[in-house]
């Protein structure tokens, strides 16, 4: 057998056992982990790993889902963009290479003309015209057939970078979707933060910010499985994207967690908006599938906040955050407001 053959079979039949041995949920993604721990090619992805083995760390579902995002989700993404940047790079260097024969093409041309019309100054004989002119337009065909092939290659050019331009936008896209729930991720969020502020600054207009954190999320994991937690997470995106506008941003900021921007909103109306999204999910039951047997209830904890123009987005998120903190604190399953703190509240913990 062949060496390399061998030794990835081994490293496939260490990382099967030590997942059977750690009862690690068989998923490509864990397997990916798991092998890369054994052929010990990312030396990063080894210590991490070590480091945890070390401390006892149990291999949850939620810490193998973080060691394959980091090791494997953004290499991907930059692998992706460097290749498209390739071709991007080949396709620009073609067109230009395009435009230099058709200049080079144009210069001959106009060579010949010109040695032509010096032959014909000093007085021509009806042949020598004839000549002349048979010269002139054959050199003049050759330069249209060069020009055209030119053309097709130029409009080629054009159509594949139009193609990778499409490519590098749907990478961009899906580097800012959570592939879970379909709606924007964190990277999202970055992104709409800092041009609804550029916005608001520009403008003067009104910006506001909702977090929210699914209340006991973890025991829909605990009690039914993490696939139907999964479910809920799904569930509860997909309430909010139905309830509010298009302008609106709604993300998912991480595990449990919803973060929704919304340019040109004042507070009374952000916080009309978090209450009907408290209702909505509140609303709905959850049931089994086969036996229909009620689950009970989704229910979240809301916190709004309003941008001060000039003020830093981490004040003004940590406001949102803190709000949500004291929804938590008096019960859940609320909407409250950075108007609903007082001095001594305490802030959100990390
Ligand atoms: P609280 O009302 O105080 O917010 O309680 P909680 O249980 O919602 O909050 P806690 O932070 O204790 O637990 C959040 C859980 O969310 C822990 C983690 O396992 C789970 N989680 C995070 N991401 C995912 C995911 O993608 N899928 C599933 N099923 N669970 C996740
Ligand atoms: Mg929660
Ligand atoms: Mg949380």
């Amino acid at each position: 057998m062949d060496a390399a053959l061998a030794r990835s079979r081994r490293h496939a039949e260490a990382a099967r056992e030590h997942m059977v041995q750690l009862e690690i949920a068989p998923t490509p993604e864990n397997f990916t982990v798991w092998y890369h721990y054994y052929a010990e090619d990312l030396p990063g992805l080894r210590r991490a790993m070590d480091i945890l083995i070390s401390n006892r760390q149990e291999f949850t579902l939620d810490v193998c889902a973080d060691l394959y995002n980091r090791f494997f989700g953004l290499e991907r993404q930059t692998l992706i963009l460097r290749q498209i940047s390739t071709k991007i790079e080949t396709a620009v260097s073609d067109a230009i290479g395009v435009l230099d024969s058709a200049h080079e093409d144009a210069r001959s041309y106009g060579a010949v003309l010109g040695e032509t019309a010096a032959r014909l100054d000093n007085g021509a004989s009806a042949s020598l015209v004839r000549e002349v002119v048979n010269r002139v337009i054959g050199e003049t065909r050759s330069m249209i057939d060069r020009s055209d092939l030119l053309e097709k290659q130029l409009s080629q050019s054009t159509a594949e970078i139009g193609e990778l331009r499409k490519q590098v936008e749907s990478a961009s896209r899906e580097a800012m979707t959570d592939p879970l729930t379909g709606i924007g991720n964190r990277k999202m969020f970055d992104y709409q933060m800092k041009q609804s502020v550029q916005a608001a600054m520009e403008h003067g207009g009104e910006l506001a910010l909702m977090m929210l954190d699914i209340d006991h999320f973890k025991r829909f994991n605990d009690n039914f499985g993490h696939q139907f937690g999964d479910m809920v997470l799904r569930l509860v995106a997909r309430s909010l994207m139905e309830g509010v506008k298009a302008s609106d941003h709604a993300v998912r900021y991480g595990g449990e967690e919803f973060a929704i921007l919304m340019p040109d909103t004042q507070m009374p109306e952000a916080l009309m908006v978090a209450e009907q999204l408290r209702r909505a999910v509140a609303s709905k039951t959850l049931i089994k599938k086969g036996t229909k047997e009620t689950l009970g209830n989704v229910t979240m904890s809301i916190g709004v906040s309003a941008y001060r123009l000039g003020e830093p987005v981490t004040v003004f998120i940590e406001r949102a955050d803190a709000a949500l903190y004291k929804a938590k604190q008096s019960g859940r399953n609320r909407v409250l407001s950075e108007t609903d703190l007082s001095a001594n509240d305490p802030p959100a913990p990390l």
